[in-house]
């Protein structure tokens, strides 16, 4: 089987840091398969090895990082009986039933999506309290003045009351010919339909929407076609932490 050091067993599943875990292990803290474990350099077979910190068993599972580039048409959730889900386009290889979409965009919208199976990451970067800034592209009917930019740098209040938290919006040169505009927009928060609905109050209409970024998570020009996906670098997973 596979077998790895100890230290990075646990250090992996975040029981603590490396070092951390060599003072857990020179403590008399971790057991294997029942037996006092003494050097971090100790080797597990996380299929059958059963391993113990303070009596409490860690189970070793791998957490897994995938940036796709969300297609138009298919829902971000993990199950649904009529339409194909983001997870669908998830090859059987990589597949793991713990794997869940963070944060969602509609099924029109495109862009950069992370899928996970670590949900303490997920949560992080979903609450409320973190602030993780999402950027999209949006064309637009007619287009925005400086006078929405401005409002929006300052918080609109949608129609229905809900208040919104200062944006980002630059807007690009209008085409006179098919009356759109694109623009960008980076956002502090996730509101439901919330790019869509801050066009609608500035009296314009979405026609098509990309998520460019997602925290420090970028599709780039690098090529990552619509419904494919890759696993983030060592860099892009540092950066979310
Ligand atoms: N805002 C929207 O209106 N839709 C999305 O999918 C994401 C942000």
């Amino acid at each position: 089987g596979t077998s790895m050091r100890i230290d990075r067993y646990l250090t992996e599943m975040r029981v603590a840091t490396r070092r951390q875990t060599r003072q857990l292990i020179k403590a008399g803290h971790v057991r294997l398969n029942q037996q006092l474990v003494t050097q971090a350099r100790q080797s597990v077979d996380p299929n059958v090895d059963i391993v113990t910190v303070g009596g409490e068993r860690v189970i070793y599972q791998p957490f897994v990082y995938y940036l796709m580039n969300k297609p138009v048409g298919v829902v971000t959730a993990t199950t649904d009986v009529n339409t194909t889900t983001v997870m669908n386009l998830i090859n059987a290889a990589d597949f793991r039933d713990d794997l869940f979409p963070v944060g969602r965009l509609d099924k029109d919208t495109t862009g950069a999506l992370l899928i996970t199976n670590d949900g303490e990451l997920g949560h992080r970067l979903t609450s409320p309290k973190h602030h993780v800034l999402k950027q999209y592209r949006a064309t637009i009917t007619g287009t925005l003045s400086t006078d929405d930019v401005a409002k929006v740098a300052e918080g609109i209040t949608l129609k229905d009351g809900t208040r919104l938290k200062p944006a980002t919006l630059t807007v690009g040169e209008q085409d006179l010919v098919l009356n759109q505009t694109t623009i960008r927009l980076t956002l502090a928060e996730g509101k439901y339909h919330q790019v869509k609905r801050m066009v609608g109050s500035l009296g314009q209409r979405v026609i098509a929407l990309d998520r460019e970024a997602f925290g420090p998570l970028t599709i780039g020009s690098g090529g990552l076609l619509p419904g494919h996906y890759r696993t983030l670098t060592e860099i892009e997973l540092a950066a979310t932490q």
